[in-house]
């Protein structure tokens, strides 16, 4: 029997558009929607596209500061921004509201057993701390979807991987002193690259000691090396930690065209990717797995790169991922190097993790 997935769209999300010469505008999300259509993703019966409801002040604040959420709202409607590449409108808010709420209507469907699985469009804004944004990001809803399990629906251990290019350093830093959340990042070398932190040593603290742990990679790394990064050091800690639900959010910007990002895997990469993650939630926790897919800033290969991930979540057997560049060749020294932030990280966690003892 095929397992249903639940994908969360809203026509207005495209009101997140941060302005002309920004990377991120908001024509992504129908652009995506359009080549899932064209690929034939949205005519599968198991796949469900359903409209989220805004979230909360209520839902925000289970996460945020009030001051902060209030802080946003005044910048929203006095539409100035947050910082430099942040800003903020009464249509971006909006749209970063529906955002929210698809991570929240997502964790509805996964735990109402209306879907095993569910596709948050548009979300994964982890650069968002509880009193901070910045990055693109002003809502973390990540975190939301969390809490909103934690709270309603009584889930104890979530296991978040973030495979963005850039370090999910808003997550992080929420999760920091918490043992409920193995937040496991995989990101380009935090020396090369926005926010500049994000390296191995950095485990967590206190009762989170060994829960945050952080794969940066060199500039370069390709299919091969990413995927054995993860086999690595995400499943076995996944397989140790036995979580509830699996929380992935990512998007296109690892892809070797990305504008931001100098890592350099594929499409087929991310379906890889995709179908790991989906594997390793089947074996360990019911197949409950929720993606969150918003980032990357090369329009040419976004539509391609997402839905890749997304037919990965489905479950679908191959894709049809035709590069419109030729991929480049993996410089030899990733690997080693990688090898090197592997044995390096085992070694800073096997006082909390028997797997790598
Ligand atoms: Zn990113």
């Amino acid at each position: 029997m095929q397992e249903n997935v639940v994908m969360t769209f809203h026509e207005k999300f495209r009101q997140y558009d941060l302005g002309e010469g920004h990377p991120y505008r908001g024509d992504r999300f129908l652009n995506a929607i359009n080549f899932f259509r064209e690929q034939g993703l949205l005519s599968l019966p198991q796949l469900k596209v359903i409209e989220p409801k805004p979230a909360s002040k209520e839902d925000l604040l289970m996460v945020h500061d009030e001051s902060y959420v209030d802080l946003i709202f005044r910048l929203a409607s006095e539409g100035r921004p947050y910082d430099i590449e942040t800003p903020v409108s009464p249509q971006i808010l909006e749209a970063a509201l529906l955002i929210v709420g698809g991570a929240i209507e997502c964790g509805k469907a996964v735990y109402d057993e209306r879907a095993k699985r569910a596709i948050s469009l548009g979300g994964g804004f982890h650069h968002a701390g509880r009193d901070y944004g910045g990055g693109f990001c002003l809502f973390n809803d990540i975190a939301v979807l969390v809490e909103h399990l934690r709270h309603e629906r009584n889930v104890k251990r979530f296991l978040i991987l973030d495979y963005d290019v850039h370090f999910g350093n808003g997550t992080s830093d929420i999760y920091y002193r918490d043992s409920s959340v193995l937040f496991i990042s995989l990101h380009q070398d935090p020396r090369t690259l926005y926010p500049g932190k994000g390296f191995t040593w950095e485990i967590g603290e206190g009762y989170g000691e060994g829960f945050n742990v952080n794969v940066p990679l060199p500039p370069g790394t390709g299919d091969s090396t990413y995927l054995y990064a993860l086999r690595e050091i995400f499943v076995p800690l996944a397989e140790e930690f036995q979580p509830e639900i699996i929380i992935a959010n990512g998007g296109s910007d690892p892809h070797f065209a990305d504008m931001l990002g100098d890592l350099s895997l594929t499409a087929k990469g991310f379906f890889a990717l995709s179908n790991l993650i989906r594997e390793t939630a089947k074996k360990l926790c019911d197949g409950k797995l929720i993606m969150l897919v918003g980032s990357g800033y090369n329009p040419k290969i976004l539509p391609l790169c997402w839905y890749a991930l997304a037919a990965g979540a489905v479950g679908l057997e191959e894709i049809n991922a035709k590069e419109p560049y030729a991929a480049p060749i993996e410089p030899p020294f990733c690997r080693k190097k990688v090898e090197g932030v592997i044995d390096e990280l085992k070694g800073l966690l096997k006082k909390r993790w028997k797997c790598f003892r």
